[in-house]
């Protein structure tokens, strides 16, 4: 978290992940802070440990299962599966025996062995570098935080939902339990030092509407309850004790800001058509299948990038098996009609480290065995997947994406095993869709040059702006130190995404962006220019991207990529095209602009 001054307090940054400015008083939460020891047992005694960890994990489930109903019946189903997801974590065979294994083996006690069996599989998903992965940890944490407080006989909770005075949560994590518990009429904001944009309690406070800035690392130990905070879920930042007439702004800006959003949720149901009448298709980018939720809030037509990462993370360190597979696709298929969902096969490896599949990690593994190098290197893990892939396709309207495609021999080598998986279920009479339509991400140069003649083998392109980006620039998307030099709007990239729509038209071949510069408004104006007509991005940025396109001329973002092309850097680019997309939507500044340096 970097702080700064203003007025006479200080500003947290962190990350925005739930839009909205909310000014209150701070309510810190304390943390369960349950001490877990190790306490040596006879074996008899060890074999009532293994009953007494049973009966607590019978209750956490009991607990669990009283807290999805209560869930599904006040916030509704999606809010439901959260719990569902922690159930079946308590269901997991591996994780229940290998702690009674632990407890018989050890003689130890419940608490230290599943504290132990538990670190062991937190310990595999904190090692991968997909925040979106990672936050799926942070359930496992969840689960295991009650079944301790159970096996402690605790009964000490934060019950959230008993609050009677309007708050900003302030805690160093926010469980999906507490999230969940939250009294969406007293609890204003939160701001939690852990978390990233993808995990529950980002999912659940822009769900509920709360906003909400997560990463701020050290806000719980520097904020007091009472406190005055004015936190702002877009911007990504908490203002510690501000002064009167900051707070008086912000008010002000509260209030625009709110009438602001309520005028763009009217665009909800309204086409993405520019004023010449051209039909841009939003689709949604999804990496759990409860997102779909906030894909149908935000209206978005379908998904257009389903990370299948996330299957893996759930069974890790276990791997999913077909019908995992298949149920998953299966569901996202049929949530997503009369829409497509664009399954892209595994894509692991690269910053995605995943220690069950990766033998270890490789020096430089963005450049590494990853995406549809690992499938083809592990071809039994891409057949598993494959099938439950044409199998789901039965259901609704599904393609299917490779990620990470160089040249024309990796694709020929990865069709060629989907056309045996295809062969394989039609052979075993096995119900599936045997026409799903296969495309190739664009997300290396090498694949943008040679776009012409991948046309040529493919259903569709997906660019990965991303990684593309990583890849031409040659700058690591994760590596704060070089960020600076991470430029969407470089020359280069605008040369590499004209280059693929060029190639994709000749053949006819539908062409999308799923990566990042779909998402913001003012580089969606560029890829428009540039001729594509397909945007996925992180569902609640729909709105806002719709809005510009809406008042956007399609002549005129031509004629901006045209001069864009003729500009020399990424920066004067960037002051071009923001002045377009101002004029079209004037922004709101907030008064925490005028203090970042
Ligand atoms: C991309 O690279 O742009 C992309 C969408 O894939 P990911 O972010 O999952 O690498
Ligand atoms: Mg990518």
């Amino acid at each position: 978290m970097s702080t700064g001054g203003h007025d006479d307090g200080t500003t947290l940054r962190g990350l925005g992940v739930s839009p909205g400015i909310a000014i209150g008083r701070a309510l810190v939460l304390e943390g369960p802070n349950i001490a877990i020891f190790r306490l040596d047992l006879s074996s008899d005694e060890a074999e009532r440990e293994v009953l007494r960890f049973q009966r607590a994990v019978r209750r956490a489930w009991r607990q669990l299962r009283h807290l999805r109903d209560r869930v599904r019946s006040e916030a509704g189903e999606p809010f439901a599966r959260v719990f569902e997801a922690q159930i079946l974590i308590l269901k997991d065979r591996a994780l229940l025996q290998e702690t009674t294994a632990l407890i018989r083996r050890e003689r130890a006690n419940g608490e230290w062995a599943f504290h132990t069996v538990v670190g062991r599989y937190t310990q595999v998903f904190a090692q991968l570098g997909d925040q979106a992965l990672r936050d799926r940890g942070t359930d496992i944490e969840d689960v295991a935080a009650r079944v301790q407080a159970l096996l402690s006989g605790s009964k000490k909770r934060h019950d959230l939902s008993e609050l009677m005075d309007d708050v900003i949560v302030v805690g160093a994590a926010l469980s999906p339990s507490d999230a969940a518990g939250l009294n969406r009429e007293h609890v204003i904001g939160l701001a939690i030092d852990g978390g990233g944009p993808t995990s529950h309690t980002a999912i659940i406070a822009s769900a509920l509407g709360i906003p909400a800035v997560a990463g701020l690392r050290d806000a719980s130990t520097r904020v007091r309850s009472g406190d005055l905070l004015i936190l702002d879920g877009s911007e990504g930042v908490v203002l510690h004790n501000p002064g009167e007439e900051e707070t008086a702004a912000w008010r002000e800006l509260q209030a625009r800001k709110a009438q602001r959003e309520l005028d763009l949720m009217i665009l909800r149901d309204q086409p993405a058509t520019t004023r010449e009448g051209l039909r841009v298709r939003l689709m949604a980018n999804v990496e759990l299948p409860e997102e779909m939720l906030a894909a149908r809030r935000f209206g978005a037509e379908g998904v257009g990038l389903y990370r299948s990462e996330f299957l893996y993370l759930r069974e890790a360190p276990g791997l999913p098996g077909e019908e995992e597979h298949y149920r998953t696709y299966r569901e996202l298929a049929e949530r997503a009609l009369p829409d497509e969902v664009v399954i892209r096969t595994l894509d692991l490896g690269g910053e995605k480290y995943f220690s069950t599949i990766l033998e270890h990690r490789e020096t430089n593994p963005v450049l590494g065995l990853r995406g549809i190098r690992l499938c083809l290197k592990h071809e039994d893990l891409f057949r598993t997947q494959l099938r439950g892939v044409f199998r789901a396709a039965a259901h609704g309207k599904v393609r299917m994406l490779f990620p990470m495609v160089t040249g024309i021999d990796e694709l020929r080598r990865a069709r060629a095993i989907v056309e045996d998986v295809r062969q394989e279920l039609l052979a075993q009479h096995i119900p599936c869709d045997p026409d799903v339509p296969l495309g190739v991400m664009i997300e290396v140069p090498a694949a943008a040059l040679i776009a012409d003649r991948l046309a040529r083998e493919v259903d569709f392109f997906s660019i990965g702006t991303n990684d593309l980006i990583q890849y031409a620039l040659a700058i690591d998307r994760g590596n704060e130190s070089v960020s600076y030099l991470y430029q969407p709007l470089h020359p280069a990239i605008l040369h590499l995404v004209r280059r693929v729509v060029e190639a994709a038209a000749h053949r006819g071949l539908r062409v999308s962006v799923c990566g990042e510069m779909a998402s913001n408004p003012v580089t969606a104006v560029v890829l428009i220019g540039l001729g594509i007509t397909e945007l996925s991005m992180n569902p609640a940025a729909i709105p806002s991207v719709k809005q510009v396109i809406r008042a956007l001329s399609l002549a005129d973002a031509r004629a901006l990529v045209e001069e864009a092309l003729r500009l020399d850097s990424a920066e004067s680019i960037e002051e071009l095209a923001k002045r377009k997309v101002e004029a079209l939507v004037p922004r709101e500044r907030s008064p925490v602009m005028e203090v970042r340096p």
